[in-house]
This record gives structure tokens, sequence and C-alpha cells, in this order.
């Protein structure tokens, strides 16, 4: 079971229910956190027995914003390796550095985490019809996840993204637009028609889990080092979801 308990503005700090479909906080604006009721995840979980479950994303089920794991849209994400990598720790002058594959993930990138859970969560409320802008391998992932769910994508993309990006969107199915702009373009352009036809916008920070699927990549390395995080963790800022989950 989920320790899943509410949602709250990461602005005004009101609360909102979690069974409920929401984007931004009807009140301020901005972007919604879920929460979970830790303190009884403390009291009732194991760390240890994680270590037993089959490797992946899905292995941290009761912090994650589902119950039922047959609503799983799970293409085998996560559960990525760590590479330890002695010559760059030279040439740095540190003592262990270790790499997180991420390329290892379903279409190829971190992406897939956060498309995981949040067409999870949004198809077990109800969404059938999606809609994401993207400057590339979001696309990607949102189309893999839509397409393993069973419903329908709209994906708004300038039109000198990558044609890996565009190609990998068409092959799943996605209905792709390429626009004559930059990716804050597609972004305006996918939420107006978001709004004229009920499609969720899974565009980032917009909705609030996909942050939650990213925030597993702390979680292996937390566990991958016995419990002790690295002195330093360098990560990619991008659009935020990844750093912030
Ligand atoms: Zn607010």
């Amino acid at each position: 079971m989920t320790y899943l308990s509410h949602l709250e503005c990461s602005e005004c700090r009101q609360h909102f229910n979690a069974g409920e479909l929401h984007h931004l906080c009807p009140v301020c604006g901005a972007p919604l956190w879920a929460r979970y009721d830790l303190d009884r995840a403390k009291r009732e979980l194991d760390r240890d027995r994680y270590a037993i479950r089959p490797n992946g994303l899905w292995r941290w089920a009761e912090l994650l914003p589902i119950d039922d794991p047959a609503q799983r849209i799970d293409l085998g994400e996560g559960g990525t390796p760590l590479l330890r990598i002695d010559r760059l720790a030279a040439e740095l002058g540190l003592r262990d550095v270790w790499l997180k594959d991420e390329g290892r993930n379903p279409t190829g990138s971190f992406k897939a985490r956060g498309m995981a859970t949040a067409v999870t969560r949004a198809k077990a409320l109800g969404v059938t019809e999606f809609v994401v802008p993207t400057a590339g391998n979001a696309g990607g992932a949102a189309a893999a996840y839509a397409a393993r769910a069973g419903l329908k994508i709209h994906i708004y993309m300038p039109k000198d993204a990558p044609p890996a990006n565009i190609k990998e969107c068409l092959d799943v199915g996605a209905d792709v637009h390429l626009i004559d702009g930059l990716i804050n373009d597609a972004g305006r352009l996918a939420a107006a028609e978001a709004g004229k036809h009920g499609w969720f916008d899974l565009a980032t920070l917009k909705e609030p889990y996909r942050v939650e699927g990213k925030k597993t990549m702390g979680y292996e390395i937390a566990q991958a080092m016995q419990w002790n995080l690295p002195d330093v963790i360098v990560y990619p800022a991008g659009g935020g979801t990844g750093l912030i989950g």
C-alpha cells in the first residue's frame, strides 16, 4: 500500500486531495508536491527488505503514488547500474567516482521514471488523453508510456528537435505537432490545446507526479551505498524535475 496522504502547494502550503486530478495550485499557481505519511512509514517499513524485491522503480511502491500494482504502467524503468569510473576519478584527483547510467531506462533517459509515475497516476484518476510540450526525450518517454497505457497523446515539439526523438514518438503512435518556435512556444501551444480539448498536460512541474518517479534515483543511490549518501552528487538541472525529485 502507498503512504501517499495529500498534495501540498510548494508556495502557499495549502493541502489538496491526492485522490483528485490536479495541475498547479488552484490558489496561487505554484507546483504541488505529493506528501506521504513518513512518520508511519518510518515505523512500519524496514529498509533492508527493499533489497530482496525485484529491481526497478516499483520496488519503492509504498513511497510512490499508486495503491494497486495492477494499475502500474511499467516498461521496466529504474534499477539502473552505478558504474565506478576510476580513470575520471584519477584525473579529478578523487578517490571514488560513480556514474548512474540512466541511459539504460526505457526510451534511453531518466525521463522514463517521471512519465511512468505521472501516466500511471493520471490514468488511475481517469485521464484518457494526454498532451506534452517537449524539446526531445521527455516526449519520447511520454509517448511510450501513453502507448503502454493504451491512451492517446499529443506532442508539441520544436521542428528542430532531434530527429530520433521525433521518430520515437511517431513510432509508438503519438500525434506529433512540429512547431516553428522554441520549447516555451511549444508549452504555450500545448497548454492552450489542453484547455480546449480537456487533455491532461504532462508538462514539467505542471502536475505533481513526474517528480515522484525521479526521486527513486536518490533511493537507488542510497541503497547501493548502504544508506550512506555520497559526499557530492553532480546532477544536470534540465527542467528541474529530476533535481527536485
Ligand atoms: Zn499555492
